[in-house]
């Protein structure tokens, strides 16, 4: 039987992720279960005011998903389609939501096409108790001591902690 038809797709699943949450830790289990390889790629190159070093969030998430032998992570800077291809990858992973992350993640999905037509972007689903966290509201809830519980991993948890105590 050939093996060459079956092929091993690796997936690459960009953000931010300062810090990473349950909410992005929702998505890297659903795509580490069907994806064979799910690079967490970390932008270094995003945000002008992060909260946590690129090198840290890639620690966080490191330890975060330390029992998926699938999943690594990494930082990237530049082009994301470049580093894609660098990694073999032929899906970019993004979540969805609810409708206002729609806009946004359609143009890029598109013109990420345009750069490079091999790769797809795939968009999953959050489990519903995560539809409304991001790493934004839970750095102003952090800041003011009002982070409720279960929403970020216990990782996550600590450096919060540390950092606005
Ligand atoms: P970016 O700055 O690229 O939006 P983020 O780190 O905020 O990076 O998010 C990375 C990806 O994870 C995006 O596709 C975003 O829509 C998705 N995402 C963020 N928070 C959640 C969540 N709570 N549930 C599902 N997907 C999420």
């Amino acid at each position: 039987m050939s093996t060459d038809k079956y092929k091993s797709v690796t997936a690459i699943y960009p953000g931010s992720f300062d810090p990473v949450t349950n909410g992005h830790l929702d998505l890297i289990a659903r795509g580490a279960m069907i994806f064979d390889r799910l690079i967490v790629a970390v932008a270094q190159n995003m945000d002008k005011d992060p909260l946590f070093a690129p090198a840290e969030r890639v620690e966080m998430i490191e330890a975060a998903t330390f029992d998926w032998k699938n999943v690594e992570a990494d930082l990237f800077e530049g082009l994301l389609m470049d580093f894609a291809r660098t990694r073999g990858a032929s899906v970019i992973l993004r979540g969805i939501r609810a409708v206002s992350d729609y806009e946004y993640e359609l143009q890029m999905a598109m013109m990420n096409r345009k750069i490079e037509p091999q790769i797809e972007t795939v968009f999953m689903l959050p489990g519903e108790a995560y539809s409304y966290l991001s790493s934004r509201l839970v750095k102003e809830l952090a800041r003011f001591k009002g982070l409720p519980k279960g929403l970020v991993p216990p990782v996550v948890e600590e450096r919060l902690r540390a950092k606005f105590g």
